[in-house]
Order: C-alpha cells, then sequence, then structure tokens
C-alpha cells in the first residue's frame, strides 16, 4: 500500500525549544538480579515540534510508529521481577534506537508504505540534533545501567522486548513470539525451552528475523560488551489490550523468576577475564 501524505510538513527550526520532551525513563530495580530489561520501540510519541512528520495521524497507531503493547509489558515485569528497565519515549519514526548511528534506516524516509515527508531532504544538523538529543540519551541511561550493575560486580543479562506484525507482506506468521540473538543463543535457548513447555505457543528461534544487525540496540550494548542476551519478540496482536498483556507479563515473570531462582540467569554472565564463552 502506498500512502501518499496530503499534510503539510514543515521541518522545526533549530532554536525551538524540544526541552520538553524526555528522551527516555529508568524504572529502577534491584541489579543484583542479574537482568536488565530495554524496551527501544515503547512509544509511537513525538516531541510536539514535529507534529506528525508529515503523516496522517493514524500512522501513530500503526508498528511503523512503536510497537504495540511492549511498554505495559515491560513495565510490568520490572515490577514483577522487580528489576530495572530503560524505555525509550520517542516515536522510531524519529530516530530508530534500534539501528546503528550509520545505518541508512536510522531515520526512516519510507516505512511499510508509507513515505515519511518529516524525514525526507534532512541535513546534518537535524539529523545531528535526533542523535544528541533523543537517540544518544537513551543509550547513555542504557549503558548507565550497565556500567552500575558491573561496579556491583554483576554482568547483567540484556533482555530487550520487542513485538512484531501478525503478517508481512500477506503472509501470517504463526510464532507467538520469538527470540533473536547474534553470537550467544545461550539466553534466547532458556526462553525457548520455557516457553516451548506449553503446547498451545508456537516458539521462533531467531525469527521472524534474525538477530545481529551491527550497531543495533543488542549489538552495542550486550555483544560488544560480552554480556550475555536476548531479543524477545512478542506478537502484537496477542498483546494489543489489558488482558494479553497481564497473560504475557504473568507468563514471562514465571519464566524469568525460574531462571533468576535456578541461578540460570548468572551462570550466564561471561567469564570476562578469561574471554571464555
Ligand atoms: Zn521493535
Amino acid at each position: 500500500m502506498n500512502i501518499v501524505s496530503t499534510v503539510p510538513y514543515t521541518a522545526p527550526a533549530d532554536s525551538e525549544d524540544q526541552s520538553e520532551f524526555t528522551s527516555h525513563y529508568v524504572l529502577p530495580g534491584d541489579r543484583t538480579r542479574g537482568i536488565l530489561l530495554v524496551c527501544d520501540h515503547a512509544r509511537s510519541t513525538l516531541p510536539e515540534v514535529y507534529g506528525n512528520l508529515g503523516l496522517p495521524a493514524s500512522e501513530f497507531e500503526r508498528h511503523i510508529a512503536y510497537d504495540i503493547g511492549v511498554e505495559a509489558v515491560v513495565n510490568g515485569l520490572a515490577a514483577r521481577l522487580g528489576v530495572p528497565a530503560v524505555l525509550s519515549c520517542f516515536s522510531r519514526l524519529l530516530i530508530d534506537p534500534n539501528r546503528g548511528m550509520d545505518d541508512p534506516t536510522l531515520i526512516m524516509q519510507l516505512s511499510d508504505g508509507a513515505v515519511v515527508p518529516g524525514n525526507r531532504d534532512i541535513d546534518d544538523n537535524e539529523r545531528n540534533l535526533r542523535l544528541s538529543r533523543y537517540y544518544q540519551p537513551y543509550h547513555r541511561a542504557i549503558d548507565a545501567e550497565i556500567d552500575a550493575a558491573i561496579a556491583d560486580d554483576v554482568a547483567p543479562v540484556l533482555i530487550s522486548v520487542h513485538s512484531f506484525t501478525p503478517a508481512w507482506k500477506g503472509v501470517a506468521r504463526p510464532w507467538h513470539a520469538g527470540l533473536l540473538w547474534e553470537d550467544d543463543r545461550r539466553c534466547s535457548d532458556l526462553f525457548i525451552q520455557a516457553l516451548s513447555a506449553d503446547p498451545n505457543l508456537v516458539v521462533g528461534d531467531n525469527v521472524p528475523y534474525a538477530g545481529g544487525l551491527v550497531g543495533d540496540c543488542m549489538n552495542t550494548h550486550a555483544v560488544k560488551r560480552g554480556l550475555p542476551h536476548t531479543l524477545l519478540e512478542i506478537r502484537q496482536d496477542l498483546i494489543s489490550d489489558a488482558e494479553g498483556v497481564s497473560q504475557w507479563i504473568d507468563r514471562l515473570a514465571d519464566v524469568i523468576d525460574h531462571m533468576v531462582v535456578n541461578d540460570q540467569i548468572k551462570s550466564l554472565a561471561y567469564n570476562r577475564a578469561s574471554g571464555d564463552k
């Protein structure tokens, strides 16, 4: 579907105050549990000055703007498990925190058929402004949480939570959830094993897409720092209402709590000194 926007768009001037908008928030928790939750695509919101980036407002209810359902799941999980979480507050359409700074899709000009007028022809100043005001503060917050855990002698397992569309290019996706990994699949394996114990769940192993994009959030914060990790993708129709969210919080909290209580999380931590993986 090609959407041709008719909404006029004027880029904001550099000098306009965007300081009211918060780039991210951190939910404090017990770092000694060895887990850090991250949520790159929690919200579809934009600083007011950007309007809707020239798109119809309805585009911000779609997956192209954010991952439906994940903010509530991560909030619920962090509360249930008592672990810290870092969540972004800006739409991925403004700048995608799950892309490297030199990735051509960092600021999407076209997303799932929708042209993004406010991202066309932006100059380096505007790109740098989005990096410095939104993207980098979010990533610094993740770094700060990891640094604080390591200072306490804990190598945290990074669990990044996303959601995916039930169909892509007309083909239904059978998985209820997928676990993505890059070079270390151990944490993903724990989830795959635990979730697959429920015969009603179809659990994907490195699907609907493979993990491992240079410069993405998991690569930057976990792979490059030698931390165990997984990227959990939940099918968005399963967490699009309060009942679904609450079911997945219950399910995931049980699974993760079991991993913590049985020291499986602790055993994932690399032996960083010897480089033993
Ligand atoms: Zn996502």
